[in-house]
């Protein structure tokens, strides 16, 4: 088949909710991936955000092989040892707590809501507290968390109990606190809204307020946790731990999970029957979810994402300095956003057609994401290939 046939296919079939480029991608390895026809691309921006250790990382791969042949999937009213395995990785690694499996960033963060609403059931409290430009995922209450208007318009009623502050904005946040607030919830490095790193100031205060008023501090870490910003958990930059966190994406290397901790607060919040989820952290998923995570520390990624995250900074900085284009280059570890002073859809356009993948947010936002165990000579590569769009673009 050719890519166009397949884009017929679409045509007829499926629904045309993404906005979808003319490539279909059949194949990768690390952070190269091969179209239908064969024509190779360098991937710095792997499975939108998916495929932190890039693309069919051997160690993955053979895991999900081996629990495929064994068992797929048992129903979570039996003990499941590979989910249990996971849950005291992944407590071990954050906090102490408990963790809820699902499949999906987005149902995670209605599980996360679910837990605040019944923590301040008893109180009265329901009112979440979230940031502008923020994503939460596109089920109902996750877009109504979504401070965007493109997100949510023209799927109301929206259900209430949603209040928005701007991040980065400790007093906005302040001014929204009620009687019926019970939870504050953010990204520590906003993805989707353009690369916006929290400031630590911000989340100490976050962490005061939701301490002084008994709020639940939520972080969906769905884009920049696993090891994303050099951190296995971003909050790990300025030592703020919330009451849960919220994990998907790049757990599973490419197979459907997502997964909520709550910390001490509300631990004992939901009970057997309160919440569930059929697939959740079935067998395939955990044994990939427990791979990575064991990957991220036999191969030292998270020293790794750090060296080459800084790398790949500078060289973007250099960039900055001859193309006025770069309006600003912010991010941290390999989680990069490089604003530009215009749209940049034609940017991706050219940059894709040369052969590399990168990701544009927010109209002007080229989002930068190469997976952990990106080389040197791929980065180069990868900016090569940028500064050469770049200068098109200024001279059109
Ligand atoms: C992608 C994303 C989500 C939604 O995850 P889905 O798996 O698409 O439902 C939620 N929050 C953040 C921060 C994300 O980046």
């Amino acid at each position: 088949m050719t890519s166009a046939e397949v884009k017929e296919l679409y045509g007829q079939f499926v629904l045309p909710t993404y906005r979808q480029t003319a490539v279909c991608l059949v194949k990768g390895k690390g952070s190269r991936v091969w179209d239908i026809h064969g024509k190779e691309y360098l991937d710095f921006f792997p499975g939108w955000g998916v495929s932190g250790l890039g693309h069919c990382h051997p160690k993955v791969v053979s895991a999900i092989k081996h629990q495929a042949g064994k068992i797929l999937h048992i129903p979570n009213n039996f003990l499941n040892l590979k989910q249990a395995e996971l849950g005291r990785v992944l407590v071990k690694k954050a906090f102490p707590g408990k963790v809820f499996f699902c499949s999906s960033g987005a149902e995670a963060v209605e599980g996360a809501i679910k837990c605040a609403h019944k923590f301040g059931a008893q109180s009265g409290r329901y009112e979440i507290i979230t940031m502008d430009m923020s994503f939460h995922g596109r089920t109902i209450a996750a877009l109504t968390a979504t401070a965007q208007p493109k997100v949510q318009d023209g799927f109301g009623p929206l259900p209430e109990g949603f209040r928005y502050a701007r991040f980065n904005d400790l007093d906005s946040v302040k001014a929204l606190v009620s009687a019926k607030t019970v939870a504050i919830m953010l990204e520590p490095v906003q993805g989707e809204g353009g690369i916006r790193v929290a400031g630590g100031e911000f989340l100490k205060g976050l962490r005061k307020l939701a301490d002084e008023k008994n709020l639940l501090l939520i972080f969906d870490e769905i884009q920049c946790g696993m090891g994303r910003t050099g951190k296995l958990f971003a909050y790990e930059h300025w030592g703020v731990i919330p009451d849960i966190m919220v994990l998907a994406k790049s757990l599973g290397a490419g197979v459907p999970i997502g997964a909520f901790i709550t910390g001490k607060k509300c631990v004992d919040v939901l009970t057997p029957g309160s919440h569930g989820s059929t697939y959740g952290g079935n067998p395939l998923v955990a044994a990939a979810a427990l791979a990575v995570l064991k990957a991220i520390d036999r191969e030292r990624l998270l020293a790794r994402t750090q060296e080459m995250g800084a790398y790949l900074r500078e060289k973007l900085m250099q960039l900055k300095a001859s193309h006025l284009l770069i309006k600003e280059v912010r991010g941290l570890g390999l989680m990069l956003g490089v604003e530009l002073s215009k749209p940049g859809a034609s940017v991706f356009e050219r940059c894709l057609e040369k052969g590399l993948i990168i990701n544009c947010t927010q109209e002007k936002v080229l989002r930068i994401m190469p997976a952990m165990a990106v080389t040197k000579r791929q980065i180069d590569q990868a900016l090569r290939i940028l500064g050469e769009v770049l200068t098109e673009e200024e001279a059109a």
